[in-house]
């Protein structure tokens, strides 16, 4: 019979008190004593040689009846605590959801609606939820069953107007199968709040622009003298939406980018491994030893300062972080995908690899690229266009664009931007062949 790791069934088991373990082993006439994981151990024994099931949310319903307990932290859209339906966790919030109320989930690791909700925009932040996460009705017909009401008291209003703006309540909609992490309302439908129409969906026809989905501020049509109510309807047979209204605050530019330059980030051993991995994974029969990639932001087109790419992301090239944030604020569709892979990037990782290779290619004029060998040296590579001036307008950049993407048409013996070093800094050469610029980091 296959089994599942012991660190996993440990990981369901973690939010249940010692108490409930200790009585479900004697209910199973095992002994309840010992530490922790003596007792999970003697479980994780028995339920790999003589449960029936193995899988471990059928371990925890058995143990949530023997105990006559709630599954812990079971956190549907069904709203229904407790049955005998095949649970999901959350990776990140560790709450349990039912695996047939999420059909595909539609990030990997899992992470719940809420979660999704949470992370929509990293400069915009969950402090609460005035009404927590609720599945949106399907159909037209307005039933009071589906109205949600809450309160937006005098204690709140005040919060937000000595906030200087940045406070506000704010409407949230994902789709449960949707884009992760993106605002998406129904495609036809309507949000009523406080009995009137805040907003109508309707189907984008070929004549229109593009729907540009955003969160909905509502803090100003709120009132505080009496409860306020909502209502999200829509008319799609396929696809569950979820909703919420929270109180958000606004996150400045330099805070959030404080905040991801003061986590560890992708250590340089940990990048050694991750470039590696990539080098393996080519598609041809030949392993290749080295890998290019360009140290210029994709958006600014400028060297990057600080590298970053999303949780998520495979590739090894990075894009500069203040930069994409500051685009993000000010961008209505599309936001925090990856501007290289497209991936969600709610969460962001400094490569410090990546950016010790960069702050040595910072030394050298008009370097453009980096060639990576898998024992960790790397070489830089220039720009061929000298350019020298340090400000460059908008035209010059769109005109460096289209000669990037012509060159990258270029079958690959032709490209010239193999520029040498500069001599100065480069090692001796035994021929008259250029040797490529090596530069070793030191460990
Ligand atoms: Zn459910
Ligand atoms: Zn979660
Ligand atoms: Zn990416």
């Amino acid at each position: 019979m296959e089994t599942f790791p012991i660190k996993i069934f440990e990981s369901f088991l973690q939010d249940f008190q010692i108490e409930d373990l200790r009585n479900f082993c004697k209910s199973l006439n095992l002994f309840g004593s010992g530490s922790r994981f003596e007792v999970i151990a003697r479980l994780y024994n028995y339920y790999s040689t003589k449960s029936k099931s193995q899988d471990p949310s059928e371990l925890i319903h058995q143990l949530c009846k023997s105990q006559n307990c709630q599954v812990p932290r079971l956190n549907c859209i069904c709203n229904q605590k407790f049955s005998r339906l095949q649970l999901i966790q959350c990776s990140l919030c560790r709450s349990f959801q039912h695996k047939q109320c999420i059909k595909n989930p539609n990030i990997i690791p899992y992470e719940c609606f809420i979660c999704q909700l949470h992370q929509m925009n990293p400069l915009e932040e969950i402090k609460e939820f005035l009404v927590p996460p609720f599945l949106c009705e399907n159909g037209m017909q307005r039933s009071p069953h589906f109205t949600k009401n809450f309160d937006y008291s005098e204690e709140f209003r005040k919060k937000i107007q000595l906030g200087n703006g940045n406070f506000q309540i704010q409407v949230r909609c994902i789709k449960l199968e949707g884009d992760p992490y993106t605002q998406q309302w129904p495609l036809a439908g309507c949000l009523i709040i406080n009995d009137k129409l805040a907003m109508l969906f309707q189907p984008p026809n070929i004549n229109a622009k593009k729907r540009k989905d955003q969160p909905l501020n509502i803090t100003t049509i709120l009132r505080s003298d009496s409860p306020n109510n909502i209502c999200l309807l829509q008319d799609e047979k396929i696809g569950k939406f979820i909703c919420g209204v929270a109180l958000i605050q606004e996150k400045s530019n330099e805070s959030l980018i404080e905040e991801i330059k003061s986590q560890p980030g992708v250590s340089v051993d940990e990048g050694k491994v991750f470039i590696n991995t990539i080098l393996a994974q080519g598609d041809s029969d030949v392993v290749s030893d080295s890998i290019k990639f360009s140290i210029k932001c994709p958006i600014t087109m400028t060297l990057v300062e600080i590298p970053v790419r999303g949780i998520r992301c495979t590739h090894i090239p990075c894009f500069n972080l203040g930069p994409y944030i500051n685009l993000q604020r000010y961008s209505k569709v599309n936001r925090w995908k990856c501007p290289i892979c497209k991936k969600p990037v709610n969460k962001m990782t400094i490569d410090r690899f990546v950016e010790q290779m960069i702050i040595a290619a910072r030394t050298i004029e008009n370097a453009s690229q980096i060639e990576l060998f898998s024992n960790g040296t790397f070489r830089i590579i220039l720009d061929e266009i000298n350019n020298s001036d340090s400000e460059q307008s908008d035209e010059e950049i769109k005109k460096r664009r289209k000669l990037k993407e012509e060159e990258e048409k270029v079958p690959d013996e032709s490209i010239k931007m193999d520029k040498e070093i500069p001599l100065s800094s480069r090692p001796n050469k035994k021929d008259g062949k250029a040797s490529p610029e090596i530069i070793e980091i030191s460990d």
